[in-house]
């Protein structure tokens, strides 16, 4: 039997130690908002392992490889397959050392598939060119990501449920149930470069998210700091367009 699939795709834990996700989908579930979402847990592994990921960052990994002998690369392809099927899709991501809740999106999505008026977030970040997550291969797709760093967790659910909650009953043809209103003007930030960790590590600066920084008469904005130690990368450097 095919399967009736929903407008709307929920992915939670496409890394695998941001619970957040988990959290906002069970409580929607509770609120009964799950009729109109389906969800996926992306990466069931790292999840189970509480870490980011198993063999590589999966969100650096889509499209993926069907045999890809990495673990993330197989997922990629088996949940870029499934993400296709939907209208909407929102990947709920959290940042442990970050302070800022966001909307990620490519800069070619701009304007495109997805409306972000009704995500009542007012934050924008723009990708240039981001090579591996969803949203780089589907125009279906943003990316939420929730800064937790010296929040109260409950809170920053709360206010996650909320958004992702919002959005799900904006949609007009969702049997008419009214969005609570109070939509923020958006500022919009793009991404266009990076630090890598020996160089930032040669500067007497705390380097923060969203905290305007200027080295070498260079102003800029950090993003994702020490989220990507992994690759090297200090954080990525933004500047303000709107
Ligand atoms: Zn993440």
């Amino acid at each position: 039997m095919e399967k009736n699939y929903k407008k709307i795709l929920l992915i939670a834990a496409t890394h695998g130690n941001e619970r957040i996700g988990i959290e906002v989908i069970n409580r929607l579930a509770k609120q009964k908002l799950d009729v109109f979402f389906d969800f996926l847990v992306a990466n069931p592994k790292a999840l189970e392992k509480n870490v980011r990921f198993v063999d590589i960052d999966l969100n650096r990994s889509y499209p993926g490889k069907q045999k890809s002998k990495k673990y993330e690369e197989r997922l990629a392809a088996k949940n870029i397959k499934l993400a296709k099927k939907y209208k909407y899709v929102i990947d709920l991501h959290e940042a442990s050392s970050g302070t800022e809740d966001f909307i990620i999106i490519p800069r070619h999505r701009l304007n495109t598939a997805f409306p972000l008026d009704p995500i009542n977030l007012g934050t924008v970040l723009i990708w240039p060119d981001p090579k591996g997550p969803l949203g780089s291969c589907l125009k279906n797709t943003i990316e939420l990501e929730f800064g937790m760093k010296g929040k109260n967790r409950k809170i920053i659910i709360n206010r996650a449920v909320s958004v992702v909650g919002n959005f799900i009953l904006s949609l007009d043809d969702l049997n008419g149930r009214k969005t609570a209103g109070n939509r923020k003007r958006k500022e919009i930030f793009e991404v266009y470069g990076k630090m890598n960790l020996q160089e930032a590590a040669k500067y007497r600066v705390e380097f923060q998210d969203f905290k305007k920084v200027k080295i070498k008469d260079e102003l800029f904005y950090p993003l994702l700091v020490d989220q990507y130690k992994d690759l090297g990368i200090a954080f990525y450097k933004m500047k303000r367009t709107a």
